[in-house]
């Protein structure tokens, strides 16, 4: 679209722009594949000197028009889909680390990442050092190593609610000449545009709020299309020297600021096929549409959840950056003026059994593995998610072992406080 539209114009409307006769609402291309007239423009395609579809692991209009929808959002120059969150954030470090490479991330990332970042993509000879965001700039220079090729961080941590220090974070990989990935998942671009504070890429859990239904699983990559991958040609070459797997083309110098999305697709999803089916960026899409209308009602009632929590003697600590006196809320105010999110942490006064005892006594809000979506939910990540952690890992991790994650929904909020309180009765004596 030309003009530059505010974000709730662009949940409803961008993406999908259909011309004479075409469908007004984006429809599913559910097919695997793309008709062409001859030989000649398929050659083209598959040599990337003409953009088409041809095969929807590689691209599909319905994905398409829905990462179109996403990298407006953010403020990016191109994104791609992936088939869940978890393909996201490989993705966007493996496409610009190699074996023999190291990366640094904070320690507060979500569980999955963490495993993903420290166990898995070692085995693939890339080594990732975990850094705690509250070190001073001296502990967090010293992680950083002649190879080292990206920082990673989330803009609101899953579970612990840590804000990231965007602005901080990408000067200090800029001075090594790496760029700052940010998973913006719990903030979603409605709350924060981290390409606003100087991050590079982004990625997302489109499960969560983007979804906001919990009814399918995805994930986006965003690039801003601000890092000069040719400036430091040495530390990715990926990008920056010929790629022999396309007869030698070479990203940087061939597609300028769509580079990096153009390799994670052409290289990585066409070898790795983690796609997005064309049926859940559908869903996606609607969930979009209703995505700055959601937000703020989750924030709304995270704020009061909150407040009951901290007033009530029963609690033994709440963390959520929307509480004057918290510890982010400073950073919260600065990065996320208008919400956070829904998730709030907190812990009870009292033992880890008394902890689950509270959640099987929620009537209402139900005890699952998910996290962000209309419907409030519970869960305890010491005994959940983060099950493969030993308790050093979940302290380093920031995750208290009593920390009951709470992910506030958008019903009303006197119903939600109801069925905590009359949860606590029955768990906590007074
Ligand atoms: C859930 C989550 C992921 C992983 O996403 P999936 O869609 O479950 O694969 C990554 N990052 C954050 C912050 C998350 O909350």
């Amino acid at each position: 679209m030309g003009k530059k539209f505010k974000p709730a114009t662009l949940c409803v409307q961008a993406g999908w722009q259909p011309q004479k006769g075409e469908p007004r609402v984006l429809p599913i291309y559910q097919s695997t594949t793309f008709k062409y007239d001859n030989s000649e423009q398929m050659a083209r395609l598959f040599d990337l000197e003409d953009s088409g579809f041809f095969y929807t692991r590689l691209q599909n209009p319905t994905n398409e028009a829905v990462a179109s929808k996403i990298a407006q959002l953010e403020g990016g120059v191109a994104a791609m889909l992936t088939s869940s969150g978890q393909a996201a954030n490989f993705y966007a470090v493996f496409n610009i680390c190699q074996a023999g490479d190291h990366f640094i991330a904070c320690n507060t990332i979500y569980g999955g990442t963490y495993n993903l970042f420290g166990v898995t993509m070692k085995k693939l000879g890339i080594e990732c050092t975990f850094v705690d965001p509250e070190w001073d700039e001296a502990q967090i220079e010293a992680a950083f190593r002649p190879n080292t090729k990206c920082f990673f961080g989330e803009t609101i941590s899953n579970p612990g609610g840590h804000v990231f220090d965007i602005e901080r974070f990408a000067n200090m990989a800029h001075k090594h000449g790496v760029p700052l990935i940010v998973d913006n998942t719990f903030a979603t671009p409605i709350n924060c545009r981290p390409f606003e504070w100087g991050a590079d890429i982004v990625t997302h859990s489109t499960t969560k709020y983007m979804d906001g239904h919990a009814v399918c699983v995805g994930g986006a990559i965003v690039d801003s299309g601000n890092f000069d991958w040719n400036a430091h040609a040495e530390k990715f070459p990926g990008l920056c020297e010929p790629d022999e797997s396309y007869h030698g083309l070479t990203y940087a110098k061939a597609f300028g600021k769509m580079a990096y999305i153009t390799k994670a697709t052409a290289q990585l999803m066409r070898d790795l096929g983690s796609i997005q089916s064309p049926q859940n960026a559908f869903l996606l899409n609607l969930g979009l549409e209703t995505l700055h209308l959601r937000m703020p009602q989750h924030c709304k009632n995270a704020q009061a959840v909150a407040e009951f929590l901290e007033k009530d003697e029963r609690v033994a600590w709440v963390n959520y950056c929307g509480l004057p006196g918290n510890k982010y809320y400073e950073l919260g105010q600065k990065y996320l003026p208008n919400g956070s999110c829904g998730v709030i942490a907190f812990g009870l006064k009292g033992t880890k059994e008394e902890a689950i005892k509270f959640m099987d006594s929620l009537k209402m809000i139900a005890i699952v593995t998910h996290v962000a979506d209309a419907r409030t939910c519970v869960l305890h990540p010491a005994s959940h998610t983060h099950r493969q952690l030993t308790d050093e890992q979940l302290r380093e991790a920031g995750i208290a072992p009593d920390l009951i994650r709470l992910s506030v929904g958008i019903e009303n909020a006197d119903d939600i406080i109801d069925d905590i309180k009359q949860a606590l009765d029955v768990t906590v004596q007074h």
